[in-house]
């Protein structure tokens, strides 16, 4: 699978003030790819596309080049004390991506140049956290690894963390783009994550993302550059044969994995959930989406603001978690399970 090629770029003008910015747009300049400007990277106008569908479906394949504005940065617990904004935005296109609610009708990527005031900006939330430790997740809003061919920026905050006595950074992948990260100088202070999943999900569900072989392969060279490692699988999901497929794929984990990846290894394990409102977005955006979707066969579970999630029923869930946990027990003795939602 090719790294991402917009079809689309945009620039905000203050963008140009930057670096990263004059680069970028003097790259697409001369690249072919229409280039436009745009006075700001939250109301991008003039996408083409005649149905919503389209509209869609073009914005993904768009890159608006802006400045992040809010340097006061969202929270991002319990995993990490706070989200690094880097990118907001995906171009990969998995149905139950909750970034279809959160980014609603603005579902281009953007990524955003002023790196210096971004990284001055964490200095001082760690410098206020002294003498703890302060995590940052630079995957909150977008999948970094998939546009960092275009940037740098991600081996630019793994740097920048490795300087960091008391910094640490973390960020989840679908993409196997990963050779311009190896050489990084991480000081292991960065926690490199990949989004796993049974074969079934990642075809059914997880278009415009690397293939899960790509990304174990990854995996491997990331766990050789002496990264700390760990495997998100998310969502867990039910389906026909999904013992045989988890553990199909835990079993390939295993046997991909060289040996410097047993030290420190991780694992979190999310099963999968879905409000009302995700299930309206998802239907409209892939409509001929196979995703379980139905109320009636889960159990209510009350979050934030009284938002209603739909989990697995009980059973569901314990007989998910067993089995989960005895097959990662047993495969991979030395990893350690951070949790199971
Ligand atoms: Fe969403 Fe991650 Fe898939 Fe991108 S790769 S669409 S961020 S789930």
């Amino acid at each position: 699978m090719k790294p991402f090629e917009p079809e689309w770029v945009f620039f905000e003008p203050e963008a140009l003030n930057y670096p990263l910015g004059e680069e970028l747009y003097r790259r697409y300049k001369g690249s072919g790819i229409p280039v436009r400007m745009t006075t700001s990277h939250n109301r991008v106008t003039g996408i083409p596309g005649r149905t919503e569908a389209e509209k869609y479906r073009n914005a993904k394949r768009t890159l608006v080049v802006g400045v992040r504005k809010t340097l006061q940065f969202d929270t991002s617990k319990p995993s990490a004390e706070y989200a690094l904004p880097l990118a907001t935005g995906c171009m990969g296109h998995c149905h139950y991506c909750y970034l279809q609610t959160t980014m609603g009708n603005r579902p281009y990527v953007r990524v955003y140049v002023n790196l210096e005031e971004i990284f001055a900006a964490a200095r001082k939330y760690i410098r206020e956290r002294a003498p703890a430790i302060t995590r940052f997740e630079a995957a909150c809003t977008s999948d970094p690894v998939g546009v960092e061919h275009i940037t740098g920026s991600l081996k630019r905050a793994i740097e920048f963390m490795g300087r960091q006595e008391l910094g640490r950074l973390r960020f989840v992948t679908k993409y196997s783009h990963v050779d311009s990260l190896l050489d990084a100088d991480h000081r292991g202070h960065t926690h490199f994550r990949f989004s796993i999943n049974a074969d079934h999900v990642v075809k059914f569900f997880e278009p415009g993302t690397s293939p899960l072989s790509d990304r174990l392969e990854a995996a491997g060279k990331v766990a050789r550059a002496g990264y700390p490692l760990g495997f998100i699988i998310a969502p867990l999901m039910i389906f026909d044969g999904w013992k045989e497929g988890y553990g199909r794929m835990l079993e390939e984990l295993r046997d991909r994995l060289p040996p410097e990846a047993e030290e420190g290894l991780t694992f979190e394990l999310i099963t999968h959930r879905f409000t009302k409102a995700a299930k309206r977005v998802i239907l409209k955006r892939y409509p001929k989406t196979r995703l379980e979707m139905d109320e009636e066969r889960r159990k209510k579970k009350w979050g934030k603001y009284g938002r209603v999630k739909y989990v697995y029923r009980d059973a569901e869930m314990e007989a998910l978690k067993d089995y989960m946990e005895e097959w990662i027990g047993r495969l991979f003795p030395s990893a350690k399970i951070l949790y199971f939602t």
